[in-house]
């Protein structure tokens, strides 16, 4: 798949899986950050957080190391709640979206939307 398509803001054309317009670094509407694509690494968290933002992924990955020896833990517990909200690709479910899932049930998972029954 090498589909394209046109910047929201300045029309220029653009990688489908853009999240933001390298050009005039205008969001795209419906852009989910995710997880998914190429050069991930660990959890692939700093590279949707470089794709969502717009930097450079080794920019992510270096901040991310300085916050870890700055302030211990707490960069770690951010990084895994980022991984436990962000789905693994485009069109997938995000972590934290599965156990919700499996907590409801097997009745949900098939897509439809629940319909309550009136009496
Ligand atoms: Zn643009």
């Amino acid at each position: 798949m090498d589909s394209t398509k046109r910047c929201a803001a300045c029309a220029m054309e653009l990688r489908d899986e853009a999240t933001r317009c390298p050009h005039c670094r205008a969001v795209q509407p419906g852009a989910v950050m995710h997880r998914g694509g190429e050069g991930r690494k660990l959890l692939g968290v700093c590279l949707a957080l470089s794709r969502h933002f717009g930097l450079d992924v080794a920019l992510v990955r270096v901040a991310f190391v300085i916050l870890l020896a700055v302030f211990g833990g707490t960069p770690l517990m951010v990084y895994l709640l980022l991984w436990a909200f962000t789905p693994p690709s485009a069109i997938g479910k995000a972590p934290i979206q599965r156990v919700v899932d499996w907590m409801v049930g097997p009745a949900e998972g098939s897509g439809e939307p629940k319909v309550e029954r009136r009496v």
